[in-house]
């Protein structure tokens, strides 16, 4: 069985191979990204396996049903780069990896919160430098600060039991709250309650239409002045021009990325030699109060492990005519 794997990078294909061991799939290791461009690439392949920036539209799942490929496998949680209406039309499954490890991302998104609190970016770079100065060095406690949590789902509600054992006050706001959550003393509110109470405010929701840029001008104005925003969930949540708006200000006084909205094409690709040609992302690195990371948050041995694991799995179930685990929208 031939599975066409756009994206490839090595450590994919290091993981993915270790797992398929004495499977029947016969890899196609494509590094480019499918769209409808790249689907012929496709051809003769029983299923197509995606990655986060893939661009699984309408046009793209049509010349993959018309090449017959009956499976789209996404290595990823993440479903926001699928038409599932054009799959669903097309009867064309796609299957994901739910859950590999929450802890991942959700130990990631602290890492970036101590890391602006404490300036860690900027004291690594002057300890190099031989400037022992701790003039702008100066952090906070996160004990007795205020973290507003938006989506308390598997790696949300991680992320939360972290920040109570910081000695963090909780707030989250999720339409269905995590009783669990609430009993350990998350308090539930409205999202606007969240937005203005945070000192932390971190995203842990989909992408979907109705929380693309959840985080925009007018959520920001009523934000604590200074706020520290963190998304490591998906770059489209927050409108990127409204946020350097309020970088500028001082209205969001930290700021921690590890995904944005126009990241396919730019992360996972080493652009070092190139000029960069997004003016709104090479605006962002110019703070310093911003850090960012290239979609690395999922990136440890136990996930990468986890997501190659319950792929193969997904793909074998296909080959033998089985029914399918992890179907998105099922
Ligand atoms: P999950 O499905 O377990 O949890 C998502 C939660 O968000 C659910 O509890 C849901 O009820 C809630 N939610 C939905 N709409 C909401 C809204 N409008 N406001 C508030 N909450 C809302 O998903 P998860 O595994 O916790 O993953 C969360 C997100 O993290 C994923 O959607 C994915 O985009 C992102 N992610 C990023 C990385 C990375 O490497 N940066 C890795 C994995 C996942």
């Amino acid at each position: 069985m031939i599975v066409a794997c756009y994206s490839t990078q090595p450590h994919d294909r290091r993981s993915l191979e270790a797992a398929a061991t004495g499977s029947p799939i016969e890899w196609r290791w494509l590094d480019v990204r499918l769209d409808a461009h790249s689907t012929p690439l496709a051809a003769g392949a029983a299923a197509v396996c995606c990655f986060v920036n893939d661009r699984l539209d309408a046009a793209a799942l049509g010349r993959l049903a018309d090449l017959g490929v009956k499976l789209v496998a996404l290595r990823c949680a993440g479903f926001n780069q699928v038409d599932l209406v054009a799959a669903g039309r097309l009867g064309l499954p796609v299957v994901r990896v739910p859950e590999y490890s929450p802890h991942a991302v959700a130990e990631h998104t602290v890492g970036l919160m101590l890391t602006l609190v404490r300036r860690l970016h900027k004291a690594y770079a002057r300890v190099r430098d031989g400037n022992f100065s701790l003039e702008g060095l100066l952090g906070f406690d996160l004990h007795g600060k205020t973290a507003g949590i938006v989506g308390t789902g598997r790696i949300g509600a991680r992320v939360a039991e972290i920040l109570l054992g910081f000695g963090c006050r909780v707030i989250a706001h999720d339409p269905g709250a995590d009783p669990r959550l609430a009993a350990r003393g998350v308090t539930y509110l409205p999202l606007d309650h969240v937005i203005a109470g945070a000192d932390i405010l971190t995203l842990h929701c989909p992408l979907t239409r109705s929380t693309h840029h959840l985080v925009d001008a007018r959520r920001i104005a009523a934000t604590k002045r200074g706020v520290l925003l963190v998304n490591t969930s998906r770059g489209g949540l927050v409108d990127t021009r409204a946020v350097i708006a309020a970088l500028k200000t001082g209205q969001i006084g930290l700021l921690g990325l590890d995904v944005y909205e126009e990241e396919a094409g730019l992360f996972f690709l080493d652009h070092s030699d190139e000029i960069i040609g997004d003016d709104i992302f090479m605006r962002l690195p110019t703070f310093p109060n911003v850090v960012v990371t290239a979609h690395q948050a999922f990136f440890t041995q136990e996930a990468l492990a986890a997501i190659a694991e319950q792929t193969v799995r997904n793909l074998v179930h296909l080959g033998r005519g089985e029914a399918l685990e992890a179907l998105v929208g099922a």
